[in-house]
């Protein structure tokens, strides 16, 4: 056991990192000389990334930007409780409380060892004439950027305030910084760079996106019979298993689907032909919905049909198959929404079942907005909106690795896909099955 190792059992009570990818990020920010990026799946643990180097720094704290004061109280709390001093500073907390976190924080050895700040809380003048007390005397270890997406026009959180903390790295040159977020797109992590203004040679750690116990496939809806018995066998091949697995380890399924009627439509269908499935949308009560995620997560029932609302903090291991039934409307949203398949790591199945007249729906509705946006800005986002749609329907209608797609629009490498694609298992019928479907959707 190494130092950094100890100091992770006696602060955090972590016997090992959660990855290796952590402990290099750890290492490297505990080193110092570099600037550095993380970008890590929800849930692999980035706040230890910056945590555990600022409990190694003495008599220093970390100064944290986070969006929201949930967050910045979630993460307050969880310090507290294991006896780390965390404050923030914050337009809801009494003129007493501002006036105690500030007189810590400008004593010779303030025993606060995290400052959490809102974006917007950073442009005051209070913020402003503090952080330049604590640079000048020497007692900040790490500028930290959490959820550093917000500073990026092509992430769904846009922050304006963000923008403005590239000029406090252009002013605090001494101190190291570290960003952080959830997997991010090409775009929003070159904006990352860019805009806080981070000191190149910036180090990354950053999870691939490729996960190879995943197989994906489009099926092109007007080149078969009988849909739902396409999908009714898609699905029960992907379940089968032992008998004997305990009833909340059974494998699990969910279709996406666009509409509350086609969720209830394929529920019905699917039930009827002997796969038991439940409906999930928006417009069922909300104790019906929590009914149909309990029966989904315990093993009850195997199978939800559901809208784009299902899926928000579910993480059910075993789920064997993600079927779409129709286009996600982007990159972003499709490997997110199929990579609830297979988190234990084990061969899982995800799958399009594309439609052109619902392609032809979707594209509809998104020039529609561009048509309705009323500010620039506005218009702008719609235009990427469906650019990144555009993007997902190639995705489909291409005859290209399907990894490859979400690898590029991640920035990454050609992952080593080694036939864990319909494309790369057998272009040839992908092909034919493609022709076929294109002639049919014209005819
Ligand atoms: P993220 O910000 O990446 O979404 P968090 O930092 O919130 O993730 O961490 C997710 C969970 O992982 C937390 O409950 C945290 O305590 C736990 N965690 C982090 N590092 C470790 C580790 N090395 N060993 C065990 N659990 C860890
Ligand atoms: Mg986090
Ligand atoms: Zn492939």
């Amino acid at each position: 056991m190494d130092h950094i190792t100890d100091k992770l059992m006696q602060y955090f009570g972590h016997r090992k990192f959660k990855s290796e990818l952590q402990e290099q990020a750890i290492r490297a920010i505990t080193r110092g000389v570099h600037d550095v990026y993380v970008s890590m799946p929800t849930g692999s643990g980035k706040s230890l990334c910056f945590q555990l180097p600022a409990m190694l720094q003495d008599n220093k704290l970390a100064i944290v930007f986070s969006p929201l004061l949930a967050l910045i109280k979630d993460q307050i709390d969880h310090l507290t409780k294991l006896k780390i001093t965390a404050e923030s500073i914050n337009s809801k907390m009494s003129v007493k409380d501002k006036e105690r976190v500030l007189n810590d924080l400008h004593s010779m050895k303030p025993n606060t060892k995290f400052l959490y700040i809102t974006p917007e809380q950073a442009a005051t003048g209070t913020f402003k004439s503090l952080i330049d007390h604590l640079v000048k005397y020497k007692k900040v270890s790490y500028i930290v950027v959490d959820e550093a997406h917000c500073v990026s026009e092509w992430g769904h959180d846009f922050r304006p305030d963000y923008l403005k903390l590239g000029e406090l790295r252009e002013k605090y040159k001494s101190i190291p910084w570290v960003a952080l977020t959830a997997t991010a797109s090409a775009d929003v992590a070159k904006d990352i760079l860019s805009n806080l203004k981070l000191l190149q040679p910036v180090a990354k750690y950053k999870t691939p996106s490729f996960r190879k116990n995943l197989f994906y496939d489009v099926v092109y809806q007007n080149c078969i019979e009988d849909e739902i018995g396409h999908l009714m066998e898609f699905l029960k091949n992907s379940l089968k298993e032992d008998e004997n697995v305990k009833q909340k380890d059974k494998n699990a399924a969910i279709v996406y689907c666009r509409t509350r009627e086609q969720t209830e439509d394929l529920a019905n269908m699917l039930t009827k032909r002997g796969l038991q499935s439940l409906a999930y949308h928006g417009g069922l009560k909300t104790s019906d919905r929590i009914a149909v995620q309990e029966a989904w997560s315990s093993g009850v029932c195997p199978c939800v049909c559901a809208t784009l609302s299902f899926g928000m903090g579910v993480d059910k291991a075993t789920v064997r198959a993600v079927a779409h039934w129709g286009v996600s409307q982007n990159v972003a949203a499709y490997y997110q929404e199929s990579g609830r398949a297979g988190r234990d790591g084990k061969p899982a199945f995800c799958r399009i079942y594309y439609c052109r007249s619902e392609r032809n729906a979707v594209d509809f509705l998104l020039k529609n907005e561009i048509g309705r946006a009323k500010t620039p800005e506005q218009k702008q986002r719609c235009k990427n909106a469906y650019k990144s749609y555009e993007i997902m329907v190639k995705y489909c209608e291409d005859v290209r690795c399907r990894h490859l797609t979400f690898a590029e629009y991640f920035g990454e490498e050609r992952p080593a896909c080694g036939g864990r694609c319909d494309v790369c298992r057998d272009g040839r019928s992908v092909r034919r099955a493609l022709e076929q479907h294109s002639r049919r959707a014209l005819s």
